[in-house]
Parts: structure tokens; sequence; C-alpha cells
């Protein structure tokens, strides 16, 4: 008789996990998915283009955008890299570009292109889809796993859990007769919340090259920085809140970040500037010279911080005026009210403890054939195309490591 593999989730690695396992071997795979559609986020994902990895150059350097989970992907990405993955869907008719930033898109800037790609490979191999079943309880009984769904039961020999990131706690309640350890699942990806009008009255501006502290730790990122009408965004924030989403939780997202706007530039480069500013533009107005790097409007925003008066000639300039500018330059400082999703893209940290699970395969080292893959487990990434290359390394080695059980 042919083993049985329930997979339970149908997303992005529940659905990709299937289509190798069947690839790998003959067995009967059946997703149960609670909803009445599979891949719901692939849909959404990256403005609805899918951003379905990054550009890859090698397996250290892919590894460092997870917060979390970044030794077991290095090492799996020897079995399924991101390029295996560019590969893959090349191979499916999937034509893909990269962008200057280095992320990954269907060159039909279309999600359904990569939905439709999987939906026939789903077909091809008979993988058994039951839409409407949430899983609500698992035995184990004589070494095999009774699933119940509201009033169904199965009994399957493998059982793979992808059911993607948890909202919270109670989500993972589910797995707790299984005794494996978790991490409570908190929220990353998101933007900062900053009540102050002079800045958000910028929004809309983008600035380059910027970088961002955690004020009280050495948590620090950079990246350019968006200025919305809310606060903060743009990738170096959201790596921020990646890197920090546990410590930030126990924030309660309430906390102050110090911006250094010049980037990797020295104060003495910036003095220099001034000065040579100040030389040249003696009778020119403070206003109509500035520092090159800012737009007009965020240098009139820094000339009403550091209280200079914007038709001041450069000339008038005291000593006190260029210290208190060069000092905001390096070293503005921002109250955090709180967190807002990013275009309503996050994803959980948290989840199944990576301890429990065998890193090369993700199969819980307490209960053999069971495996947890994709977002479920404490592993996520910074945005990118990050997120979605772990549900297709991790759904590779799962899949890998039942085909060699059942071959
Ligand atoms: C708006 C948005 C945009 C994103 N864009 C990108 C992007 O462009 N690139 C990128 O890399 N990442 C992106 N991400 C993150 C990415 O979508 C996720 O990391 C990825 O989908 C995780 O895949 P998964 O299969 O583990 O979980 P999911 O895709 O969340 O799938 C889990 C599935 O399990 C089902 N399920 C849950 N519980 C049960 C249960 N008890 N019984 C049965 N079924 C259950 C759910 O209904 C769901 O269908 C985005 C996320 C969001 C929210």
């Amino acid at each position: 008789m042919r083993r049985q593999v329930a997979i339970i989730g149908g997303g992005a690695a529940g659905v990709f996990c299937a289509i190798q396992l069947r690839e790998s071997s003959d067995c009967q795979v059946t997703i149960f998915e609670k909803s009445t559609e599979l891949l719901k986020k692939v849909r959404i994902s990256g403005g609805g283009r899918c951003n379905v990895t990054h550009h890859f150059v090698s397996q250290a350097q892919f590894s460092k955008n997870y917060p979390r989970g970044s030794k077991v992907l290095k090492q799996n990405f020897d079995v399924f890299s991101p390029e295996d993955m560019t590969h893959w869907l090349e191979k499916r008719g999937v034509r893909l570009k990269t962008e200057a930033d280095g992320r990954i898109f269907p060159v039909s800037n279309d999600s359904q292109t990569i939905i439709d790609s999987f939906i026939k490979e789903l077909k091809k191999h008979n993988v058994a889809i039951c839409f409407e079943h949430e899983l609500t309880q698992i035995v184990i009984e004589n070494q095999k796993f009774v699933l119940k769904f509201n009033d169904k039961i199965f009994t399957v020999d493998y059982l793979v859990i992808a059911t993607g990131g948890a909202q919270k706690p109670r989500d993972l309640d589910i797995f707790k007769p299984l005794s494996l350890k978790m991490v409570d699942p908190v929220p990353s990806l998101f933007t900062f919340k900053i009540n102050d009008k002079a800045l958000t009255e910028l929004m809309g501006l983008t600035m380059q090259d910027v970088s961002v502290r955690i004020v009280g730790t050495d948590m620090k990122e950079s990246g350019s920085v968006l200025i919305t009408h809310w606060g903060l965004s743009g990738p170096g924030i959201l790596k921020l809140s990646a890197w920090g989403a546990f410590l930030l939780n126990q924030y309660n997202y309430h906390f102050q970040i110090a911006i250094n706007w010049m980037g990797d530039s020295s104060e003495e480069d910036i003095r220099n500037e001034i000065e040579i500013l100040r030389q040249e533009n003696r009778q020119a107005k403070v206003r109509n010279r500035k520092i090159e790097k800012f737009p007009q409007r965020f240098w009139e925003y820094l000339l009403v911080m550091a209280e200079i008066e914007a038709d001041k000639k450069w000339a008038e300039l005291s000593k006190k005026n260029c210290n208190k500018l060069i000092q905001l330059l390096f070293h503005s400082v921002y109250e955090i009210k709180g967190k807002t999703t990013f275009k309503e893209e996050f994803v959980t940290a948290g989840g199944i403890d990576l301890e429990d699970l065998n890193s090369r395969t993700m199969e819980s080292k307490k209960i053999p054939n069971l495996y947890f893959i994709g977002e479920v487990t404490n592993i996520d990434g910074i945005t990118g195309g990050f997120n979605f290359q772990n549900a297709w390394t991790s759904a590779t080695v799962c899949a890998n490591d039942i085909s060699n059980k059942i071959n």
C-alpha cells in the first residue's frame, strides 16, 4: 500500500513540499487547507508581483538575511538554493527577472504566473487537496498520526506542518500536546510610528544611506529610509524591525531611535563640507546652498530643527549653529510610539523552536515522521524574497527526507 503523507497548510511551503515529494517518490500526498484557496499569500505577495527569491551570491552571504534560522538555511542551501529555485521555475516556463536591488520577480509582474505553475504541477502529480479542513488535533497511535479536522478523522504515516506564521501564541496551541519547544510568536517587518508633524510633513521623501540605531542598544541597521505620513519606513527601518523583533516587542513598541543621516561619512568630512559651504557662499542664504546629499525640503527641515534661520547668510552662521547642525546630522533622536505593518506585509518571528528540529530535514527530533516547514518554524527573513526562499528550501529538505524513507 502507498504511504500516506498529510501536508497541513496549502501555502508556499506546503504546496512546494507536495510537488517536490511527488516528483521523487510514489506516495499518496494530501494537502489539508483550512480556507477555500491555495497560495493566498503568494497571490498578494510583493504587491501582487510575488518576489519569489533574491539574487544569490553565496550561501554565507544569503543566509545573513535571516535574523532567525540563518544557520539552518546556510547549510540547507547546498540541497536547494535560491538558484535552484530560479532554475526550477524557469524549467517550467516561468521567466524571471532580477531587479537592481537583487529581488527576483516573474517577468509577467503577476503572482498568478507562479501560482499557475504550482497548480499545474499539483495536478500532474495527482496531489489530493481538501479545502475547508482545519486541523484541530494531532494524536499519535501505533506510530501513525491521527488527524482531526472538526468532524473528520484521517490517519497518515507522515505529517508535514506548513501552517505559516502564528499571529498569536494561541495559534500554536494545537502543537502543545506534542511537547515541542516553541518560541512565542511576535511580528517582524513593521514600520515605526512617530508623532512628529515636522517630520511627517516630509512624507514621500526617501533618504539614502542612513543608519538607524535603537537607543540604549548596539542594534543598528543601515539603508534607505522613507518618511511617511505616520513615521518612518523603508529598507533601513524594516531590517531594524526584523532584527529587533523580540526586543521591540518587549518595549511594547515604545522606544527611541537615533538616526545618522550621513550614513558612512565621517564627522570630519561634514565639518569640512560645511566650512567650504561657508567660505564659498558667504553672501548666500543658508536655505539656498545645502549639503549635496539632501533634498531641499529635508534641508529646510534640518535648519528648523537646528534653530537656524533659513534666510541667514552663510557668513553669519555661528560656531554654535554649525555644531547643532552637525549634531543633528549624526544623531537625530525620535520617539517611536507604536508600529504599523509595511503594505500589510509582515512575517512572524518565533514558532517551533529549531532546537527541536533536525536542521538537515526539518523533522522533529522527538517524534519521527513529523516535520515543520516554512514560517511556522522560528525562521524569518528580512524583505526581498528571503521568506519565500525559506519556504522553498525547507519544503525541499523535508520532501527529500520523506522520499528517502519511502523509497
Ligand atoms: C502581504 C504579504 C506580502 C508578502 N510578500 C512577500 C514577498 O514578496 N516575498 C517573500 O519572500 N515573502 C513575502 N511575504 C512573506 C511570505 O508570504 C511568507 O513568509 C510565506 O507565505 C510563508 O509560507 P508558509 O507556507 O510557511 O505559510 P503561509 O503562506 O502563511 O501558508 C500557511 C497556510 O496554512 C493554512 N493553515 C493555517 N493553519 C491551518 C490549520 N490548522 N489547518 C489547515 N490549514 C491551516 C493557512 O490558511 C495558509 O493557507 C509576504 C507576506 C505578506 C503577508
